[in-house]
């Protein structure tokens, strides 16, 4: 059993508590500290470790005060350094370097995407469920066997773009910088196509953004496309 909760996910900040029951970790800390109170109820004694993907502030904002709060952070030296987050509580984690928190083995594996050193991860636990997190990447190199969650970046649809492009709404920059940082809704059709999807429970859409996704339509066609749990973390 694993217990998803989406605090936050956007570009105005992400943040999820997972927990299998036994141990509970936070996903991201991106955003402002007193929210992130706020969302979990004030039970930060709960959380066993902050893992964060890398440092744009959307993951990252409130890493410092998580800290302080006696949580201690996992995540890349290249990310803390950017972050600049230092001291007993700072976790360093490598790419294919597995460590545990509580019930979980975590996995790190790199990502594309415009920051220092990116990182997805795969979390498993002695309960025999694997969860894969992926944002925050324009492509991911790897396949996953045996996966029972998905959380995976669907920040666009390249129609959704392209109309925008052409309706003067979008720069075409902004859309170059987008195809090559983000995951979008083909890239997640792709992705589920890529890897054996038949344990998964459940697949949660991150990370939408704003101009540039349809919650409800990227729902359906991954409800349609693999026949199983959607869930669009939109708030
Ligand atoms: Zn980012
Ligand atoms: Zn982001």
């Amino acid at each position: 059993m694993i217990d998803i909760k989406c605090l936050g996910s956007s570009s105005a900040g992400n943040a999820y508590r997972i927990t299998d029951g036994r141990t509970a970790l936070l996903l991201e800390a991106g955003f402002p500290y007193k929210s992130l109170q706020r969302e979990l109820k004030f039970r930060m004694s709960d959380i066993a470790g902050c893992l964060i993907s890398h440092e744009h502030g959307d993951h990252s904002k409130a890493a410092k005060d998580v800290m302080k709060a006696g949580i201690p952070i996992y995540t890349s030296q290249g990310t803390a350094n950017a972050l600049g987050l230092a001291g007993h509580r700072l976790k360093p984690i490598k790419a294919h370097q597995q460590f545990e928190i509580g019930t979980w083995s975590i996995r790190p594996f790199e990502i594309e995407h415009d920051a220092a050193e990116p990182l997805g991860f795969i979390l498993a636990n002695t309960a025999g469920d694997k969860l894969v997190f992926l944002t925050d990447t324009y492509y991911c190199r790897y396949r996953f066997a045996g996966l029972t969650h998905i959380m995976v970046e669907a920040n666009y649809s390249l129609d959704i773009v392209n109309q925008r492009v052409a309706d003067g709404q979008l720069h075409p920059a902004q859309k170059k910088r987008l195809l090559r940082s983000h995951f979008g809704l083909e890239h997640v059709k792709d992705f589920l196509k890529a890897n054996d999807i038949s344990r998964v429970e459940e697949i949660w859409l991150l990370h939408l953004s704003d101009g540039n996704s349809d919650a409800a339509r990227f729902k359906r066609e991954i409800q349609e496309t693999t026949g199983k749990m959607v869930m669009v973390a939109n708030r």
